[in-house]
């Protein structure tokens, strides 16, 4: 009984260990994707609104008919930024 309960214990410690690695990568990854999302907000603040030509007419509230809008991500760091200067 003794060898199977000590067999036990490194198994589940194993498998923990491979969860908590999958995760550690997952948020690396995520991370990564994030980081890179917003250097690309960075660069290029403005994306193309996606807005119908009907839209256009009534002057679009997301890019005044324009047609260039703030990404989310950009209006994110101008919120922080904002905020930081308070
Ligand atoms: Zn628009």
């Amino acid at each position: 009984m003794s060898t199977l309960a000590a067999t036990g214990i490194p198994d589940a410690a194993t498998q923990d260990h491979s969860i908590a690695g999958l995760v550690s990568v997952v948020v690396v990854a995520l991370a990564i994707v994030t980081a890179g999302y917003f250097v690309r907000c960075w660069l290029f603040p403005f994306t193309s609104c996606r807005h119908s030509d009907a839209r256009r007419l009534w002057r679009c509230r997301r890019c005044d008919g324009t047609g260039r809008r703030l990404r989310v991500g950009r209006r994110l760091i101008n919120h922080l930024r904002a905020m930081r200067r308070h």
